[in-house]
């Protein structure tokens, strides 16, 4: 009963496969192999974006982080939302790659910070670079798809804050952690949610949805490809021995492994909502990829992990008043089976 994050479940076998497969003889380092050649063909191909510049790193914050600060300058600001991975779980990461380039929170509607309004964007980049050289300059924006709450921008929600950010002539950046989870949801291509609603540059995450530890920075426009080659060289996160990122990757984009995966989490979350639903526990947010955030009474708490349950609280400790209810965050990867989620369930709905 594991539901502490996506990055907690295995890995599927034909991710373990393809590095078997790849650890056969010699190859050429730092993205000199031919599997990230491959890589490089596949993303263009998926994305429809044959200029692409392709690149891939181990964590999701140096994705996020070296992305950013070759989108901006030092002096620069990037514009997020309150609860962005970037401002919140990356231990100032994108500021210290950055050079010292700050970050702008933008508002959520009202009652919602996980996602943020093209008003909300517009009058916050607006209030910036009004005093001159004295203060930061408008820099980057960041969105992240799904978002921290488990959320997704509609298309049309991403066209309308990119064309808040090309009215300031600004480039946007998505944190696509969990990128394939919101793409299966929508249902729709890779171009569709990137460049064709004015996406300039992805961190499109794999270790949350199946992979060792491999995410790819992907870029529109090449001409970012060198600053980049050099910030991840230059902040340690070039790969000697690349070819094993890249066969991990390239594991990933066979055979649809991407998208399957994020249907089998999504389909899970979906199971464990509606079970939580019965239980009439509140909900935070519409759940709409593979996070839930909902409530629950102190003592089921204590009742789930008494009996192995993992997962997070979310606002407030587990000691107080047994019957107040206290939010949790829910996640389902790809391999959490229906048996789990329904013992989880039964252990909620067990009368005191
Ligand atoms: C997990 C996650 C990341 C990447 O985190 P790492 O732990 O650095 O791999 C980035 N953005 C979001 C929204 C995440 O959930």
């Amino acid at each position: 009963m594991f539901f502490a994050s996506d990055n907690s479940g295995p890995v599927p076998p034909q991710v373990l496969t393809a590095l078997a497969e790849a650890n056969t003889g010699y190859a050429m380092g730092y993205g000199a192999d031919a599997e990230m050649a491959e890589v490089t063909a596949r993303i263009r191909e998926i994305f429809e974006a044959p200029e692409a510049a392709v690149f891939l790193v181990a964590t999701g914050t140096a994705a996020n982080a070296l992305a950013l600060s070759t989108l901006c300058q030092p002096f620069e600001t990037i514009f997020c939302t309150p609860t962005a991975h970037i401002h919140e779980d990356e231990c100032n990461a994108p500021e210290f790659y950055s050079g010292g380039a700050k970050l702008t929170l933008v508002p959520g509607a009202p009652g919602f910070d996980d996602k943020m309004t093209p008003e909300a964007l517009r009058a916050t980049i607006a209030k910036e670079e009004t005093r001159g050289v004295h203060g930061p300059q408008r820099g980057p924006v960041s969105v992240t798809q799904v978002s921290e709450r488990g959320t997704i921008y509609s298309l049309t929600e991403l066209q309308a804050l990119a064309a808040v950010t090309k009215e300031f002539d600004l480039p946007l950046h998505m944190d696509g952690a969990r990128f394939a989870n919101a793409m299966v949801a929508l249902d729709c291509t890779p171009a569709d949610m990137t460049w064709k609603v004015g996406v300039d540059a992805v961190s499109f995450g794999g270790t949350k949805n199946g992979l060792l530890g491999v995410e790819a920075v992907i870029f529109f426009d090449p001409k970012h490809a060198w600053e980049f080659e050099l910030r991840r060289k230059r902040g340690g996160h070039l790969f000697s021995k690349h070819r094993y990122l890249s066969a991990q990757m390239l594991a990933y984009l066979t055979d649809d492994l991407w998208r399957d995966n994020a249907v089998k989490a999504n389909d899970n979350c979906a199971y464990l909502a509606q079970g939580l639903r019965r239980t009439k526990a509140p909900f935070l947010h519409e759940p709409q990829a593979n996070m839930i955030f909902a409530a629950l009474p102190r003592a089921t708490h204590q009742r789930l992990f008494d009996a192995g349950a993992a997962y997070h609280l979310w606002d407030g400790p587990l000691d107080g008043d047994p019957q107040e209810q206290v939010a949790a965050r829910f996640v389902c990867d790809w391999a959490i089976e229906k048996q789990q989620i329904d013992q989880f369930l039964a252990l909620i709905t067990q009368p005191e």
